[in-house]
């Protein structure tokens, strides 16, 4: 009998060994060896909160493999082929990139294998439902989530698949895991498959019951905090979608929905890949923004979370000490920057790629489009959030705030949402309002008009 040619499972955004289709696709064409390319291209731009957490995914998923993970450094377009050349491999599996660039890389891999005669073979993907798969009868993108969501959940996505069971590995030399970056005192969860599974457990017995009306809340522990564990794939969305049709639910049906948000943005990249950089409502995008050394400045006290709006600023600083902030959080300080400082929504969308350890392209893009009022189901260009409101909605008794602010920390209770009213005046070092809420909401709204009418 012939031997089994060897195969290469080529690790990318799934960096798990179970539910992963690619890696059983792999090790059912014979013996793999498990790779993973360090690109230079994606590794340099990346923040330090995503090239760590990367990195400690990386080594959680060599230990699962008992140390035989090939890590290699370099273009991949270079070093797939020559991999596959050196084990001799029959084919190269992965799980499809959605990605602009992931798409352009990949299709470099596969032009350069062609040369050897060795197929990539694409199974699965980081999605329950593929990008670009969920159309409208006219067989077009969607553009309104609402829709987008009825169709996704009718196109439905088949049950998570097992570990393998006796999986054979090739060893190769490996560069080994690239070193964690410096992160300045930043403090991050565990990553990789063990962790994401234990956090998704955990959260799933303590908070997902509550999770419809506690979402909205930073300052509980309401939401999954899975956002860098799926970005990562040490967990797919399709394992949590099984589990969840255990738990039935008003909750259950809302984590459907956000898992489908994911998805649907994804889906709206890849059918715009412009909108990466550019909105997708060329109209409301044409507005004026702020430029020059007053908008930097305006910029710099948003990102430094001294803007002197406490809900802000416990938002913009809590990026820079766990590299995650609360979805509500996330919507309060990009509208903040948008409407109050009036700076172009693309800015504050690099910075938080730059500090987000979920950074995501297509979900931070879609997110700061929808506060901009450029996206798909933009919110209304009218709906300029309110810091001082929100905060008292959402957070009611300040212990968010309070967390992440300490020069607000002797102000008991909401009263820290407008912490200018104190009897005896602002806490000392906490810094002066930047911009009066109502004229920057009022200007704001100038500003669109201006797009609307084309004044
Ligand atoms: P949960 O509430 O537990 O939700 C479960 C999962 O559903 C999340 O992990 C995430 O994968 C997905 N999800 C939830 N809400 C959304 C949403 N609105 N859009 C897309 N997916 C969603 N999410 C990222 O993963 N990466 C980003 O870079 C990112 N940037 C954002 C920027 C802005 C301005 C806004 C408003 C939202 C952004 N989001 C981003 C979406 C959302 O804020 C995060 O996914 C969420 O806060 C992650 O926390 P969680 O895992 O506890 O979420």
């Amino acid at each position: 009998m012939a031997t089994p040619a060897t195969a290469v499972m080529w690790f990318r955004r799934d960096l798990r060994l179970r539910d992963n289709p690619a890696l059983r696709a792999a090790l059912s064409a014979g013996p793999a060896i498990a790779l993973f390319v360090v690109d230079p291209a994606l590794w340099g731009p990346a923040g330090a909160p995503r090239r760590a957490w990367l990195s400690r995914s990386l080594r959680a998923l060599d230990a699962a493999l008992d140390g035989r993970l090939v890590v290699r450094h370099g273009d991949p377009a270079e070093v797939v082929p020559a991999v596959a050349r050196e084990a001799a491999a029959g084919s190269v599996h992965v799980a499809a990139d959605f990605g602009v660039l992931g798409r352009r890389r990949d299709a470099g891999v596969e032009e350069a294998l062609r040369g050897l005669d060795v197929p990539l073979v694409r199974t699965g993907s980081p999605y329950a439902v593929a990008p670009g798969t969920v159309l409208t009868k006219q067989g077009e993108p969607f553009r309104v989530f609402t829709p987008f969501s009825r169709a996704w959940a009718r196109e439905g996505w088949p049950p998570p698949v097992h570990a393998p069971r006796a999986p054979r590995w090739v060893e190769l030399p490996s560069d080994g895991v690239p070193a964690e970056p410096e992160l300045d005192g930043m403090q991050l969860p565990e990553a990789g498959e063990e962790a994401a599974l234990a956090r998704w457990r955990r959260w799933r017995e303590r908070g997902l019951g509550a999770y419809a009306d506690s979402r909205n809340r930073p300052d509980l522990d309401g939401t999954s905090s899975l956002s860098a564990h799926l970005k990562y794939g040490e967990v797919h969305p399709r394992t949590l979608l099984a589990d969840l049709a255990k738990h039935p639910g008003e909750s259950a049906d809302r984590f459907r929905t956000e898992l489908c948000w994911r998805d649907f943005y994804a889906d709206v990249l890849w059918h715009a890949p412009h909108t990466a950089r550019a909105p997708l409502n060329q109209q409301v995008g044409a507005i004026r923004y702020d430029t020059g050394p007053a908008a930097d400045a305006a910029f710099a006290a948003w990102a430094q979370g001294r803007t002197g709006y406490p809900i802000v600023d416990a938002g913009m600083r809590q990026l820079r000490a766990v590299g995650w902030v609360h979805n509500r959080v996330r919507m309060i300080v990009a509208s903040f920057l948008v409407k109050d400082l009036h700076v172009d929504w693309l800015r504050g969308a690099r910075h938080f790629m730059h500090w987000l350890r979920d950074g995501d392209l297509a979900s931070n893009n879609g997110g700061w489009q929808w506060v901009a009022g450029t996206g798909t189901d933009a919110a209304p260009y009218f709906r300029v959030f309110n810091p001082v409101t929100q905060g008292k909605s959402f957070d009611p008794d300040g212990e968010y705030v309070r967390r992440y602010v300490p020069e607000l920390r002797g102000v008991a209770g909401g009263a820290v949402h407008e912490p200018w009213l104190l009897p005896g005046g602002l806490p000392a070092g906490y810094p002066e309002r930047v911009v009066d809420h109502g004229e920057a909401r009022a200007e704001a709204l100038r500003r669109y008009e201006e797009t609307r009418t084309g004044a």
